[in-house]
Formats: structure tokens, C-alpha cells, sequence
């Protein structure tokens, strides 16, 4: 360090307390990088890069940002995946002898972003912390912003454990350092996570934050997450945390499991082919009101529930609201004009809430009574409980009203916030500098009327403060001696008398005072509230829980689905459902409807064969995501539903974007298959979409065999199975429990119509040379293709069947193809058109022979 100037010693030595992070030093009115730090950041933000003699022997690479605009940059850091730590002047400048005293005062970080610009209303943004102790893996997840924090634990797998973030979708985890390289090597994340290790903080500590007893319940796994997040936390935000003081503990199996590809295969929350969340589940199914409640309601969707009394608690609640259209309007009507309160609640325990955000605060709670209200007056039992002995915290409400005006500016420090009749000496300053003012008109009459100056006016700078000014062409009117001049300017004087001087003054002085103690009343008040933190958090959950079930129910009545009845046993029996999105996608072409039924001795696995397009994955995830709702509590698109409780859904349905991770389609299905056959049980629906292709026909089909067998014999789940071996349709007669399905058709000459609709039994063909034909390969291929396929089944026919062909089947094994249309083959998609007024007629008619 020797060599460099005083202030970049300084500099390098708080840049140690922050090596991992980008840090933005206070000079002045920037905020300045150097060293790598500068060459870098410049990089990223696209901003110049100078340099600046600092005592070394070359200059120091530079830049920086003007502190007014920071956040702005700092937000784009910190999308990127980078940290800021914030380095200010921490004392008076004038006061300092040498180099003015600065620390880091706050280190900014993806995952403790509290500024309202850089987090999405409607999602939560989640910092995690990963530890492992007494042979667990813990989780704890904390949302700042909003305080909520959660810890749960597992076995120790990584697979649980990858699952489990992979629901909080974290932009930071903290934690143990083996855990977390085993992250980075196995997460895939489809942004940049920042990891960074972390030991606990000391216990002393942590039981200030939480209490003993809170901590006491948790396991060592769970309270060294806890430990090493809360560490991270306060080692960045330097600021008590009053607002994250209860921690959410859950058990894994208390909610359905649905790891990483299932979430994506089903698109919950957001689609497979483009990450939006338009035609996910999610956004069919929120009509929230509130940004809390749109939180929840995809933390339901996250975490669909295993207990049939907590979702027919919830199904309740949703019920009222369906049957009663009146009732949600209400309820809708009280729930828009709430703001987020949660984020405001963070605001005011983080220090950072402003006069708009307390009112925001007031304007939300106004509307708790009426929806307590509503509540009560719904006659249902859920809701009445929910709202039973509500805190509407009306006095706070009231507090905020007396104190702050109706209309307060952005900032906290330039006065004008605190409402008159709140403070006697605020109303005295603000009565002495309207009186000044009221002064100054009257001596601006009296020096005209002295002067006879029309023109002379008193005005008012920064520099020379108030001031008489007068015109050149009329400084000779003025009167020797009482005058002194201050500025010249091109056409007038400016001057100032000792009155004037005077009252300037008393002016001044009043408007410092009166924003100096309408800064401290605002504090005082945003002090006080942050007393009743728990209470405005628990007002917020209400409410969050209120707009979730308001937005089920009314997806629900509109779509007019039905409550399902949740049963504890095996079978599902679901009457005319669908598929829930695909439905809403569907713009006037009607949806048609299937049964799914699946029961434990004849009929737990469904081997579904049809050609390609025909509607099986449509079919099969449908099944999947009418579980899933049922289990988070909404009703279901069908005429009638039992559903019993899942514990875990696996599905294997080809994902384009395997490939990018450089394993090829096969591998990952096997892996896959690998998991489910290790962690499925009787309870879990497997969903696997055109089992064993990737591979040979021949292998395919056997491995397709053997686990379809083993599903059966050694698992013992509901299953929905999608072939393109439709010579598999022989496993019916082997294993018990399996049935065969098909999407029907419909061929009529060279057309063959997809009726959407499934009926038992096995297709005969796969279709798969009419697919190239719509898909308007050339008539010569297509012509040639159907010779060999002739070839290959009269071989066939003539050997021993390599796998067990059962002769009922071996008829209906021969192709009945449609006859190639020579001369007119049809444009692609020309001839798939929908017919539902002949689906039963069809469905007879594409029975086996
Ligand atoms: P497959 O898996 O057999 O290739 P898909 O399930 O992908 O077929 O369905 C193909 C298309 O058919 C879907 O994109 C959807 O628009 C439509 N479709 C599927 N099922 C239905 C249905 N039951 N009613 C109406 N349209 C459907």
C-alpha cells in the first residue's frame, strides 16, 4: 500500500472488507470504482473508464457513477448476478481531520435487493441457505423484503435438496462450502446464482433475532441454515432485521414432491418453450387482487398440499366464494385498492419506508374492516375463523392519518410530510416563516411606495439569499446610504438592508427547524409502527389468504369447474375432465372432454398408444394438473372428480432443451426413469410420454417393457404410459393392472381425423409415414416408405416374434394404414380438424378387428 495517497489507502482497506463485491466509493457527489473493481464495472455498465494519480507509480484505472442515478446501475449489477457494497461518508467532512471517516454501510446483494425497481410484485425473491449437520441437508429460505422466512430438511441427498431450491428458485445461496459446489455442478440454473459460503452466526446472536424457543424446535441441520443465513444477512444489511423474527418450519412430505422437470413439464408456473408465464397454470389461475396474494397463490401452486383436511379446508373456503358471485365482487372490490403491504411492512422495519409508503400503509389497512366484515357475513366457517378476533389495526391506521398529509413528497428530508395540528412548534415555525413571507410582500409594498420603483421586486437565491432587486433604467430613484449592493446583473441591482437581513434570518432558521423536526416526527412515527410489525404481518397473511381463495374461486365459477372430492384411497375417477390450460388457450374450438380413470386392481396403469399428435400428452399431463389443483385447494375442470392425495408426481415427457446440456435425450429419460424407480411409491402418479424412443426400436421397446413391468409389479402407482410400440398393447394380458388405451381416429380415404377422444384398446399403427405425408415429404419417400413397411411385416410375419405377442393381438398388429393419396397429398395440418359430434360413432368404428 505504501506509496499511494492517504485516501486509497483508505480505499483498499475497505475494499477488504468486500472483495467479493463491486464497491461503490462516496466522493462526493459520485460514487467511484478502482482497480479492477473500475475495469470491470465499466465493462458492465457500458460507462467510461478513466484514471486518477493515486501515489502509485501508474495511475489507477477509475470510473464512476453519479450518486443521485445509482440505483439504477446498481440494479443492473446486481441482475447480473454481481454484488455492491455501498461505501459512505460517515462523517462531517467539515469536521474531519484528514481523510473523512467512510464505511460500507450496506452491501447490496441479488438476494437482499430491497428497492422496489429491481423485485417483481408478483413473485417472491429468495435468498437460501444450504447446510449439512447430523446426517441432514437443511434449507432456509428468506425473502427480505417481505420477511417471510422458511426451513425444512432432508435426508441427506442432493436430489432433495436441489428439488427443494429449485421451488424458491433462490437468486443467492449462502451456506456450507462442499454443498455448494456441489450446487454449481449440478443446479443449472437459468440465471447467474451467486454462492457464497458462510458460517454460522453465534448463537447469542441468533437467539436475539428468533428467541430460544423458536430456535429449540429446530433440528441441527435447520438451525445451522437458519444460523448461516441470518450471519449473511446482518454481515450485509447492517441494520436490525425486525421484520424476519418468525421462522416457517415444514416438514418435505407435508406437500406433493414435484421436482425441477416435472414443474417445467406440467409449466406451472411458467411455460417450457419461452419461461413466460402466460399459458402456465399459474396464470390461468390468478385473478389475485393483491401482490400478496399473487405470491401465495404460487407458493400454493409450488407446494400443493398432502393433507385431506387442509385441502378440504381450503376447498371450503373456495366453495363459498364459487357459489356466490355478489360475495366475490365484494371481495374483489376491497382487495384492489390494498398495496402490497408485506414489501411496505419490510420498508418500515428496513428504515427505508417514505411518507407515500406509510399512507399506502393506511390506505390498505382502511380496508380490513369491511373484508373481516364480508367474512363474517359469508357464513363460512373458514373465513369466519380466518378473520375471528382480526386485528384490523385501525389504531395505526389512524396514527398515520393524524401524523402524515394526505399528499407527503418522495423524500423524507425536504419537509412538507407532517400534517398541521400534529406538532405545536411545527405549527409555530410554519406560522413565523408565513408570517416572513407575509413581511416580505408588505415591505416589497412599502420600499415601492418609498421608492416609487413600480418595478422593484424581492426575490430569492441560494447564494446571496433575499433580496430587492431593481432595474438599471431606476437606480437612480433609489435613496442614498439605506442600500447596500449585493450582485450586479446585465439590466438590475440586487441589494439587501439590514431588516431585510434580518428576517431572512428568522425565515431560514424556521424552515431549517421545520425540516430538521418534521425528518425527526416522520422518524418517531416510522419508529412506532415498526413496534407493530407482527401485527401488520399477520393483517398481510390474512389477506394474502383471503385474495388466494377470492382467485380460485373465481377461475373456478367462470370456467365452471367442480369441487373435487379428495378421498384418502386409491382411485381417481375423473368424468369428462380437461385440460385446464390448453381449454383456456383454445380460442372457440371446443375442448374435448375424457375420463381418467384409475383404480388399484384392474386398472392402475394406462399404456396409451395413438399416432403422434393425436393428443396423448394433452391427455396424460391433463391428469397430472387436475391433481395438482385439487391439491392447492381449487376445483377442477371436469363434471366430476374423486381424487386421492399424491405424494409425488414424476414425469418423463421429452424436453426439447435436454440437449442443450450435452445429454443426449436417452440418457436423461433414463436417468430419469432411474429416479422414479427409486423414489416413487403406491401414493405417486408417473407420467412418461413416449417411453423409450432414443434409442433402437429393438431396445426400446424392451427397456419400455421392463419398466412398464416394473411399475406394475414392483411399485404398485398410478401410471399413464404413451408408446409408439403399439405392439406393447400385449402387456394387457400379462399384468393385471394395466389396461390399454388409444386416442381415437378417424380415417376416412387418405384422411385421417384426430377426435381427440381416448376409448380402451390399443391402436394398430402409429401413423408415423401419415405424419411425413402432412408433413409434405415428397410422394416418392412416402410411396417408398409404405413398400418397406409392407416388406418389413411380411418378414415379420415370418419369424418368431422377438417379444411376446399374444394372438389376439397379432391380427390387429398388421397395419391398417390408409391407402397413400397419390396425387393429392394435403397440406400440412390441412386435414386435422376436430369433430366432436362424431366422436362416438368414430370411437366404434377404430375399434380393433
Ligand atoms: P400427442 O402427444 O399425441 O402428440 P398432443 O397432446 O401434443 O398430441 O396434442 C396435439 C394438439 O392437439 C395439442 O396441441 C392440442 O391443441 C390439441 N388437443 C389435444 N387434446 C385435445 C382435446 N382433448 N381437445 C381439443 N384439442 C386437443
Amino acid at each position: 500500500m505504501a506509496g499511494y495517497t492517504p485516501m486509497i489507502q483508505q480505499y483498499l482497506s475497505v475494499k477488504e472488507e468486500a472483495k467479493d463485491a463491486f464497491l461503490f466509493f462516496r466522493l462526493g457527489d459520485f460514487y467511484e470504482m478502482f482497480f479492477d473493481d473500475a475495469i470491470n464495472a465499466a465493462r458492465e455498465l457500458e460507462i467510461t473508464l478513466t484514471g486518477r494519480e493515486g501515489g502509485g507509480e501508474a495511475k489507477i484505472p477509475m470510473c464512476g457513477v453519479p450518486y443521485h442515478s445509482a440505483e439504477g446501475y446498481i440494479n443492473r449489477l446486481i441482475e447480473k448476478g454481481y454484488k455492491v457494497a455501498i461505501c459512505e461518508q460517515v462523517e462531517d467532512p467539515a469536521a474531519a481531520k484528514g481523510v473523512v471517516r467512510r464505511e460500507i454501510v450496506r452491501i447490496v446483494t441479488p438476494g437482499t435487493v430491497m428497492e422496489s425497481k429491481s423485485l417483481e410484485s408478483k413473485s417472491n425473491n429468495f435468498i437460501a441457505s444450504v447446510a449439512a449437520a447430523g446426517g441432514m441437508l437443511g434449507i432456509a429460505a428468506c425473502d427480505l423484503s417481505t420477511g417471510e422466512l422458511y426451513v425444512t430438511s432432508f435426508l441427506d441427498t442432493l436430489e432433495g435438496l436441489t428439488d427443494e431450491l429449485n421451488v424458491y428458485m433462490p437468486s443467492e445461496v449462502v451456506g456450507d462450502a462442499a454443498l455448494l459446489d456441489k450446487l454449481a455442478a449440478s443446479a443449472g440454473w437459468s440465471r447467474p446464482v451467486p454462492l457464497t459460503a458462510r458460517e454460522p452466526i453465534a448463537a447469542g446472536k441468533l437467539a436475539e433475532q428468533f428467541g430460544e424457543e423458536q430456535l429449540a424446535a429446530l433440528s441441527a441441520a435447520r438451525l445451522r441454515a437458519v444460523g448461516q443465513l441470518t450471519g449473511y444477512l446482518e454481515e450485509t444489511q447492517k441494520r436490525s432485521l425486525g421484520h424476519v423474527r418468525v421462522i416457517t418450519a415444514y416438514e418435505p412430505n407435508q406437500f406433493m414432491i414435484l421436482d425441477h422437470y416435472t414443474r417445467r413439464n406440467l409449466e406451472l408456473t411458467e411455460t417450457v418453450r419461452d419461461r413466460s408465464k402466460k399459458g402456465s397454470l399459474l396464470w390461468l389461475l390468478d385473478r389475485t387482487g393483491t401482490s400478496m396474494g399473487a405470491r401465495l397463490l404460487r407458493r400454493w401452486i409450488d407446494k400443493p398440499l398432502l393433507s385431506k383436511s387442509a385441502i378440504d379446508r381450503r376447498l371450503d373456503a373456495v366453495e363459498t366464494l364459487y357459489r356466490d358471485l355478489i360475495l366475490r365482487e365484494d371481495f374483489r372490490a376491497e382487495l384492489s385498492p390494498i398495496y402490497d403491504l408485506e414489501r411496505l411492512v419490510g420498508r418500515v422495519a428496513y428504515g427505508n419506508a417514505n411518507g407515500r409508503d406509510l399512507n399506502a400503509l393506511k390506505t390498505s389497512l382502511r380496508r380490513i374492516p369491511a373484508l373481516a366484515e364480508l367474512c363474517r357475513a359469508s357464513g363460512s366457517k373458514v373465513l369466519m375463523e380466518l378473520v375471528e378476533g382480526c386485528d384490523d389495526c385501525s389504531d395505526l391506521a389512524d396514527l398515520i392519518e393524524t401524523v402524515i398529509v394526505d399528499e407527503p413528497p418522495v423524500s423524507i428530508r425536504e419537509g412538507g410530510l407532517i400534517r398541521g395540528g400534529y406538532d405545536d412548534y411545527l405549527d409555530q415555525l410554519r406560522e413565523a416563516s408565513t408570517n416572513g413571507k407575509k413581511w416580505l410582500a408588505e415591505l416589497e409594498r412599502a420600499e415601492r411606495d418609498a421608492t416609487g420603483i413600480k418595478s422593484l421586486k424581492i426575490g430569492f437565491n441560494k447564494v446571496f439569499g433575499y433580496y430587492l432587486e431593481v432595474s438599471k433604467a431606476n437606480l437612480s430613484m433609489l435613496p442614498e446610504g439605506r442600500y447596500e449592493r449585493k450582485q450586479t446583473l446585465a439590466n438590475a441591482e440586487r441589494f439587501v438592508t439590514p431588516e431585510l437581513k434580518e428576517k431572512e434570518r428568522l425565515i431560514l432558521e424556521a424552515e431549517d427547524k421545520m425540516v430538521d423536526l418534521e425528518y425527526a416526527r416522520f422518524i418517531e412515527l416510522r419508529d412506532q409502527l415498526a413496534l407493530h410489525l407482527h401485527r401488520l404481518q399477520r393483517a398481510a397473511a390474512i389477506i394474502a389468504e383471503l385474495d388466494a381463495y377470492q382467485s380460485l374461486a373465481t377461475v373456478s365459477a367462470e370456467r365452471r369447474y367442480v369441487r373435487p372430492t379428495m378421498t384418502e384411497g386409491f382411485g381417481l375417477q375423473v368424468e369428462e375432465g380437461r385440460h385446464p390450460v390448453v381449454e383456456a388457450m383454445m380460442d372457440g374450438a371446443p375442448f374435448i372432454a375424457n375420463d381418467t380413470r384409475l383404480n388399484e386392481k384392474e386398472q392402475r396403469i394406462l399404456l396409451i398408444t395413438g399416432p403422434n399428435m393425436a393428443g396423448k400428452s394433452t391427455y396424460m399431463r391433463q391428469a397430472a394438473l387436475i391433481s395438482v389443483m385439487a391439491q392447492i385447494g381449487c376445483f377442477v375442470p371436469a363434471k366430476s372428480a374423486v381424487i386421492p392425495l399424491i405424494d409425488r408426481i414424476f414425469t418423463r415427457i421429452g424436453a426439447a432443451d435436454d440437449l442443450i446440456g450435452g445429454q443426449s435425450t436417452f440418457m436423461v429419460e433414463m436417468k430419469d426413469i432411474q429416479i422414479m424407480t427409486e423414489k416413487a411409491t403406491a401414493s405417486s402418479l408417473v407420467i412418461i410420454d413416449e417411453l423409450g424412443r432414443g434409442t433402437s426400436t429393438g431396445e426400446g421397446m424392451a427397456i419400455a417393457q421392463a419398466v412398464i413391468e416394473y411399475v406394475h409389479d414392483h411399485i404398485g402407482c398410478k401410471a399413464l404410459v404413451s408408446t409408439h410400440f403399439h405392439e406393447l398393447a400385449h402387456l394387457e394380458d400379462t399384468l393385471p393392472s394395466l389396461s390399454n388405451a388409444r386416442m381415437a381416429v378417424e380415417e376416412s380415404g387418405s384422411d385421417v381425423t384426430f377426435l381427440r377422444k381416448l376409448v380402451s384398446g390399443a391402436a394398430s399403427t402409429s401413423y408415423g409415414i401419415y405424419c411425413a405425408q402432412l408433413a409434405g415429404l415428397p410422394q416418392t419417400i412416402i410411396g417408398r416408405a409404405y413398400a418397406l413397411l409392407d416388406d418389413a411385416d411380411q418378414a415379420a410375419s415370418n419369424q418368431p416374434a422377438q417379444l411376446p405377442r399374444p394372438d389376439r393381438l397379432a391380427a390387429a398388429a398388421i397395419p391398417e394404414r390408409p391407402e397413400p393419396h397419390v396425387a393429392e397429398a394435403p397440406a400440412p395440418g390441412y386435414s386435422v380438424v376436430q369433430l366432436s359430434m362424431f366422436e362416438e360413432s368414430a370411437a366404434a368404428s377404430a375399434e380393433p378387428q
